[in-house]
């Protein structure tokens, strides 16, 4: 028995990144997956094509997790072909970084609601299948700027923040359901949204980590899987730092 069979994970942004990653992780330990996806169709059928040819079962469905209307369709397509939601892991997450003296508006609602309020919709849209079943694991991807701030990302750090308060909520109010919530937070982790950074900030980051690399995404699908998996079901309210020891 592999450590998630049976069970079906949605993951929220799962095209590419750190949520493929998780996908591609949790199906080889045997769960049903959902990936959501907002952008490329195409990417994500080619993370459910790369399931698939491992002996996974995976699906793709379009919602942008800052609409309530999508992110219900997107419950329901899981429970429509799986039977069950078992594990969310909100990942989605966007950047629109800026000085504060120069930040839009529409930068700062873009990221709060994709980034936030996109956590609550979609955590509201799985919690009573999860209430039924008597079981449920949540895991938010937050990150460690929304431990320690980060000048010219007022609105992610917000977002991050607040999804750290939010996975602290979520884990009293649903711990006597057998719900639990954690965060993972990473983190400078190589993907498309850390690529496009300056190599000048990409070395300045690098002197700050003690372990002298940066992370991967499969690093994140492994914290993941623990805090999904039985060996983490006295975990809960609980925030597990990604980031190579940059945050002590
Ligand atoms: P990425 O840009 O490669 O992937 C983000 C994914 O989210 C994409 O697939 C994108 O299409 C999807 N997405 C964006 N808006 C969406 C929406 N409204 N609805 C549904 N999907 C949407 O980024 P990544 O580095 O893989 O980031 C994944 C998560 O990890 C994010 O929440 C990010 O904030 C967090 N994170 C990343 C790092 C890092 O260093 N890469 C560090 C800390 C935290």
């Amino acid at each position: 028995m592999s450590r998630l069979t049976g069970k079906t994970a949605i993951i929220t942004g799962a095209s590419r990144g750190i949520g493929a990653a998780i996908a591609r992780r949790f199906a080889e330990e045997g769960a049903n997956i959902v990936v959501n996806y907002s952008g490329s169709q195409d990417k994500a059928e080619a993370v459910v094509a790369g399931i698939a040819q491992s002996g996974g079962k995976a699906i793709a469905v379009k919602a942008d997790v800052a609409d309530a209307d999508a992110v219900k369709s997107l419950a329901d397509a899981a429970m429509k072909e799986f039977g069950s939601i078992d594990i969310l892991v909100n990942n989605a997450g966007i950047t629109r970084d800026n000085l504060m003296m120069r930040m839009k508006e529409d930068e700062w609602d873009d990221v709060i609601n994709t980034n936030l309020k996109g956590v609550f919709l979609c955590t509201k849209a799985v919690t009573r299948q999860m209430m039924k079943q008597r079981a449920g694991r949540i895991i938010n991807i937050a990150s460690i700027v929304g431990v320690m701030g980060n000048a010219g990302q007022a609105n992610y750090v917000a977002a991050k923040a607040g999804v750290i308060g939010l996975t602290k909520t979520t884990a009293r109010e649903l711990a006597s359901r057998g719900i639990t919530a954690n965060a993972v937070a990473p983190g400078f982790i190589t993907t498309d949204m850390t690529e496009k950074l300056g190599d000048d900030v990409q070395s300045s980051m690098l002197a700050q980590i003690p372990l002298a690399r940066f992370g991967a995404p499969e690093d994140v699908a492994n914290a993941a899987l623990f805090l999904a998996s039985d060996e983490a079901s006295y975990v809960t309210g609980q925030t597990l730092h990604l980031d190579g020891g940059m945050v002590m």
